[in-house]
């Protein structure tokens, strides 16, 4: 057996818009409302359920859990804090502890309280500031029971597809604004990593950052994936080189410059479209392994409604990840993307991530899925 190293995190990740219900003051809920983005509902009333769900976590031998903090709750309006949001937040990590499991927490997962998109968002000059105020207070109120912070969730995808829904960021269509919004977005990470650290001396703070596996077919090709590595996989994690005791890792693709018509047709694919090539998270994790700190895969997983290839592409993605931690990378955990099937953004509820299925419709039961199993097995031998 494959084992990996004692005191190897296990878990599974979720964001707060994705799961929680019952957001209204953030950009999402507001593209919902003008009809730009699929209904949500109650998500997974994950908000009032979350004791349930680390529950099943728990029972399914994770000892670690990855959630976010809501900014548009904890700050609803600006400079404005809620302190029962805070305490909300608080009571989850404290219900982590008390099943030892390691609370992860992601200060901005993707969704924006509507009064920083109207202001300006991260086109404001003093963003990173606002952004470190609100980051400052989330490690005040959880205090000594959270040790694990990532200030962003990738920030790249949020410049790129997510940041669009209500013109807060503009993508390829205005490079100068990306530009000036990725230095923006560095400059956030930054200083929310000081403040966070002055308060929370002890805790590891890091960044979420999404990975490719950029691969060439021929020498051009393989000009243009080094080019493709260069600016989406180091860019930002260059910018931010000392202020990141750790990096989130999230690998969800393999990408191939170019790839001929027929293998395309050929490679097994997820409900979403993206090509199986799970073991491919090597090459990620040895990337981000010349940053030389400690590396968690903070997010990978399959979109699989019938459970069909899930098991073994989580076995894939381990096989991957125990190969980087052979050659030398410093790889001390793993979140499965997602817990339980959430809201998708721009898919709605239409893409099953979960290990657990989640009865939307319905009066939202939990039924946990197969290869929810299987991870738990292989938790349980910590090997594959
Ligand atoms: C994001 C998640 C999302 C997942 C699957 C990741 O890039 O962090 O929020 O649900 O991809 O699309």
């Amino acid at each position: 057996m494959k084992k990996f190293p004692d005191n190897f995190l296990w878990g599974a990740s979720t964001s707060a818009m994705q799961v929680e219900g019952g957001i209204e003051n953030n950009d999402w809920a507001e593209a919902i409302r003008q009809g730009k983005a699929p209904k949500m509902g109650k998500a997974c009333d994950y908000y009032n359920r979350f004791e349930e769900d680390f529950d099943i976590a728990k029972s399914l031998n994770h000892n670690a859990h990855r959630f976010s903090v809501e900014w548009a709750r904890v700050e609803p309006e600006e400079g404005a804090f809620d302190e029962k949001e805070l305490a909300h937040y608080k009571e989850m990590a404290q219900k982590l502890r008390a099943r030892n499991m390691e609370p992860f927490v992601t200060i901005w997962h993707f969704s924006l309280p509507v009064w920083f998109v109207r202001s300006g968002g991260f086109d404001r000059r003093d963003a990173p500031e606002v952004f470190a105020r609100y980051a400052k207070k989330v490690a005040e109120a959880l205090g000594s029971n959270v040790q694990f912070y990532m200030t962003i969730n990738e920030p790249l995808v949020w410049l790129g597809e997510h940041g669009k829904i209500l013109g807060a960021s503009s993508g390829p269509s205005n490079l100068l604004r990306s530009f000036f919004q990725f230095r923006t977005l560095v400059r956030s990470h930054i200083v929310a990593y000081r403040a966070i650290k002055r308060v929370a001396p002890n805790a590891q703070v890091g960044i979420a950052k999404h990975q490719f596996s950029f691969v060439g077919t021929n020498p051009l090709g393989d000009f243009a994936a080094l080019l493709a590595r260069f600016f989406w996989n180091r860019m930002f994690l260059n910018g931010i080189k000392g202020y990141q005791d750790f990096i989130g890792v999230q690998f969800y693709q393999r990408l191939f410059f170019w790839q001929s018509k027929k293998q395309e047709s050929q490679t097994q694919k997820s409900d979403i479209g993206w090509q199986l090539h799970p073991g491919a998270i090597y090459d990620t994790l040895m990337e981000a392994s010349r940053y030389n700190v400690p590396l968690y895969v903070t997010e990978a997983g399959i979109a699989d409604a019938n459970d069909e290839w899930r098991a073994e592409y989580i076995r894939g993605l381990l096989e991957g990840t125990h190969k980087a931690l052979t050659d030398g990378a410093d790889v001390r955990g793993f979140f499965y993307w997602t817990l339980l099937d959430n809201y998708e953004f721009k898919e709605g509820f239409s893409m099953k991530f979960g290990i657990v299925h989640v009865d939307h419709e319905g009066d939202q039961k939990r039924t946990v899925r197969e290869s929810a199993r299987a991870y738990a097995e292989i938790i349980r031998n910590n090997g594959i």
